[in-house]
This record gives structure tokens, C-alpha cells and sequence, in this order.
């Protein structure tokens, strides 16, 4: 059915709120999103905490490699390769939980 073109209702795209949800400052936001430094904080902090667990983890990892690897050359290079990739993807997905768990 055609919404009358005098209607109370808002459109869907007129949906507007006029203050954070998170931290309550007053600005026009489309519904349900957060404002700009409520969003830079939510990086800022997943960006910390996923450096700080990949780096506990990374470390974690790199003394199991050091102590369980043979003394062969290319077996430290997988090693070490893996450490870095370990990282990289432990950081990612720490940071991207964090991002979506923090909003
Ligand atoms: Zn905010």
C-alpha cells in the first residue's frame, strides 16, 4: 500500500537520532550508528588490545617453536614465517571481535 503523501510517519530513510547511543553527546545520526569519536575509540581500543593479545600469543608460540624445532635451517624459516603469519592472523581476528563486541 502507498503511504499517503501527507503522512505522520517518517520515512524509513528520515530516521534520524539526536544523540549517541553510547555516549549520549548530542548529534544527528542515522539510526543506530554512533558518532565519530565514539567510533574512533572503539578502534583505538580494539587496535590495543589485539596488538597486546597477538603479541602475548605471538610470544607463546615462538618459545613452543624454539623449543620443539629440529636445528635444520629450513625447519627455524617455516618457524619463524609461521610466528609472523600467527600473528598477523591473531591480530585480525582480536581486533575485529573487539570492534563488533565493543559497539
Ligand atoms: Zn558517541
Amino acid at each position: 500500500m502507498l503511504r499517503r503523501w501527507n503522512s505522520q510517519t517518517p520515512s524509513p530513510g528520515a530516521l534520524v537520532e539526536h544523540q549517541c547511543p553510547r555516549c549520549h553527546r548530542p548529534v544527528e545520526l542515522p539510526l543506530g550508528a554512533l558518532c565519530g569519536n565514539c567510533l574512533r575509540e572503539i578502534e583505538r581500543r580494539s587496535t590495543r588490545i589485539g596488538r597486546l593479545v597477538a603479541g602475548v600469543s605471538s610470544a607463546l608460540v615462538a618459545i613452543y617453536v624454539i623449543v620443539r624445532m629440529p636445528q635444520d635451517p629450513t625447519a627455524r624459516y617455516v618457524g619463524a614465517v609461521g610466528i609472523v603469519v600467527w600473528y598477523l592472523l591473531t591480530y585480525m581476528v582480536v581486533k575485529r571481535t573487539l570492534r563488533e563486541y565493543l559497539k
